[in-house]
């Protein structure tokens, strides 16, 4: 499946209308479809005009009679190839097209860009087609950034030699080829996860390269793997993802195709040549076309082709191909929780079902996740069958029919099965968003299918005030009124017992909501010196919690607060007069005082946070005004002096927890303390007791 879509079809398949449809297949049997076409979300788009088009098209199916017949490759055995655009009148037409073996690269609307051989384009001529040629500029390369199944062999152990506790490499059986004694060549895959991390874990399998010639996949799949390992304690929502999630990749399913794409063959099968195609040139050649041979729904003639040289050919039977058995024994034994295949091109987000235009159980969830992965990347999500043609024993059909895993087939972008090199980077940055959501969503798929995105969280720290606003949206989710989001610090928690953002505007009324939180003092004081992960997760009008989105908080620039807690109680009002409390001096009780100084271990501080002015210096036992200026107070016995002890005289007196202020003949006690004042960990507290007493109570 290669195609673009961008016409009427789909559209007019949110329509509720019947069509009966007949067509003739190439075997000269005849299959019958009754088709009843169901809206697949609440929110349809009808329109007249449209029900008029699709009315036309009905109409065109009862007068299709001439069907298009394709002479035997042994005829088609021009080396020529052609690339032309195509009309065609109804999908029918476009399904027998492709049934028959036309290399159809892409639709739109009524459309077709098809590659074809000489006797391809002789036939379509004498059935009175009219073809218009583009400059095929596009021909099989395999441009020189690209890398060989060598290359990826290497890639690959020197990524697991690097980082051991990331990636474990599997090799999980052999190529046709291997099989056969013709090469050596195994299929890879490997798991992504953090092993340190052993408790059971979400999986994602994404798969590249069952068609030999779209070789911007394997790359794809190899900058994914490089982008998690590389950004692994740098980027939060890696690091979440690898400690949590276990993503498996296989760049190659198709390495015998791919090392004929590589010689610059325009090869789409595997290199399985128990029937030989003498006379054909690639990609009508043999093979078996690995998405068509996979065991759900197998071997409808509509959708794949039982002609061993047919583009499309199925195989000899489900599973038949050593490539197809080794992808099913691992993803039955991995039990994964979400599938995406990649293909090329076309820049669209596709599920099941691919083998019938009827909508799948799951249709209206599968839709809301591809639409997600869809809108994020500009690609267009929607059934399989929307590529304008059916295709029977793909992947996804598979796995999610006999297995239920949502599953998608993803055609990458490009506009070519032969990107340059220049693009190559660009395509992976800008499918990068749907790959991680899909690993996001792995843990329950279905129940976050629709649940709004948090798009991005910003973390304002004004030590040690901390405010999160997230901004939020569900205009790629279902358009809800956002209805609540939570925040969670360092852990993701279970639902509803986070800390509750509020809507900057005050209400929670439409899809878009800027929210808002400000953390309380006590977590700066817990996290200053550490960086760790901020969670936010969004819920609409629905009800609907999205995936998590997850930002750093990164209070590593600060110094961790001094841990010494000292109330001072005012002895005449009973209430707390100061509070020394994670490095902060406040005036009151630290709940709702104002902070007065903030203690970085021998400097303090006015105000809060490290950027006021530098008030004094500890120096042992005795206080110096700024960096070294003179002395202010000591701490002798327990005793604080005016100045240095030896000139000075005692300004306070501490005994049992009380603060006794000396003044001149007369004593009298103004603070009791809930800690030993005059030492242990609250020596530097002693110390400032007079700075304090000086110029606040
Ligand atoms: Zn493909």
């Amino acid at each position: 499946m290669e195609l673009e879509k961008m016409g009427t079809l789909t559209a007019s398949g949110y329509c509720g209308i019947v069509s009966h449809t007949s067509l003739k297949v190439r075997t000269g049997r005849s299959l019958s479809i009754s088709r009843q076409e169901k809206p697949l979300t609440k929110r349809t788009h009808c329109c007249w005009l449209t029900r008029v088009f699709y009315r036309f098209l009905v109409a065109g199916f009862v007068l299709l009679i001439a069907l298009l017949q394709f002479p035997s490759s042994a005829s088609a055995a021009s080396p020529d190839r052609y690339l032309v655009r195509l009309h065609f009148k109804d999908r029918s037409q476009l399904q027998t097209w492709v049934d028959n073996g036309l290399d159809v690269w892409e639709v739109h609307g009524t459309t077709a860009l098809v590659s074809l051989g000489n006797g391809q384009r002789l036939a379509l001529e004498a059935e009175g087609f009219s073809l218009s040629d583009v400059n095929l500029s596009a021909r099989a390369s395999f441009p020189a950034c690209y890398r060989t199944y060598d290359d990826m062999l290497l890639f690959l152990h020197e990524r697991e030699s690097r980082y051991p506790q990331l990636l474990h490499s599997f090799d999980i059986g052999d190529s046709w080829e291997k099989q056969n004694g013709l090469a050596d060549r195994d299929l890879y895959v490997v798991q992504l996860t953090n092993l340190e991390n052993s408790q059971p874990k979400p999986k994602l399998f994404l798969v590249a390269e069952h068609h030999a010639r779209e070789i911007i996949t394997p790359e794809i799949a190899m900058d994914f793997i490089d982008d998690l390992l590389v950004n692994y304690g740098q980027d939060p929502t890696i690091t979440w993802l690898l400690d949590n999630r276990e993503i498996w990749v296989m760049p190659m399913a198709n390495p015998d195709g791919y090392a004929r794409a590589a010689q610059a063959e325009d090869w789409r099968k595997n290199a399985n040549r128990s029937e030989r195609c003498p006379d054909g040139s690639p990609p009508w050649s043999y093979g078996v076309d690995l998405n068509r041979n996979y065991g759900y729904q197998w071997g409808l003639d509509a959708g794949s082709s039982p002609e061993p040289c047919n583009l499309t050919y199925r195989g000899e039977a489900p599973f038949s191909e050593p490539e197809t058995q080794a992808i099913r024994d691992l993803v039955r034994q991995q039990d994964f929780d979400i599938l995406v295949s990649l293909h090329s091109y076309g820049r669209l987000v596709l599920y099941p079902w691919a083998h019938t235009w009827e909508p799948a159980p799951d249709a209206a969830d599968l839709n809301a996740l591809a639409t997600r992965m869809a809108k994020a990347v500009g690609y267009i999500a929607e059934q399989s069958t929307g590529i304008g043609y059916m295709s029977s024993g793909d992947t996804t059909d598979w796995s999610y029919g006999e297995l239920g895993i949502p599953s998608f087939t993803i055609e990458v972008g490009g506009g070519s099965f032969w990107p340059a090199c220049s693009l190559k980077d660009q395509i992976y940055q800008e499918l990068r968003p749907a790959l991680i959501y899909a690993a996001m969503a792995a843990d329950h798929p279905y129940e976050v299918a629709g649940g709004p995105d948090v798009r991005q969280i910003a973390v304002d720290v004004s030590e040690p005030r901390i405010a999160v606003r997230a901004r939020i949206s569900d205009q790629w989710t279902g358009g809800n009124a956002i209805e609540a989001a939570e925040l969670f610090i360092e852990t993701l928690g279970e639902p509803g017992t986070g800390i509750a953002l509020s809507p900057s505007d005050g209400d929670c009324n439409t899809e878009n909501e800027w929210m808002t939180t400000h953390l309380d003092d006590n977590v700066f004081m817990q996290y200053a010196g550490q960086r760790v992960p901020l969670f936010v997760v969004a819920q609409d009008a629905t009800g609907t919690r999205g995936v998590p989105a997850i930002a750093w908080l990164d209070l590593r620039e600060y110094m961790v607060p001094q841990s010494q807690e000292v109330t001072l109680w005012a002895t005449d009002t009973g209430e707390p007069a100061f509070e020394i409390r994670g490095g902060y001096v406040y005036e009151g009780s630290a709940h709702n005082g104002h902070i007065l100084m903030t203690v970085r271990d021998t400097r303090i501080y006015r105000g809060a946070g490290t950027l006021g002015e530098l008030l004094y210096t500890l120096h042992g036992n005795q206080v110096q005004a700024g960096e070294a200026g003179p002395v202010i107070y000591t701490l002798r016995g327990n005793e604080i002096y005016d100045g240095p002890a030896a000139n000075g005289h005692p300004i306070f007196r501490i005994e049992n927890d009380r603060l006794t202020e000396v003044t001149g003949s007369t004593s009298e006690v103004v603070f009791t303390a809930n800690v030993d004042l005059a030492g242990g960990t609250a020596g530097n507290a002693a110390l400032l007791l007079p700075i304090l007493a000086d110029r606040r109570y």
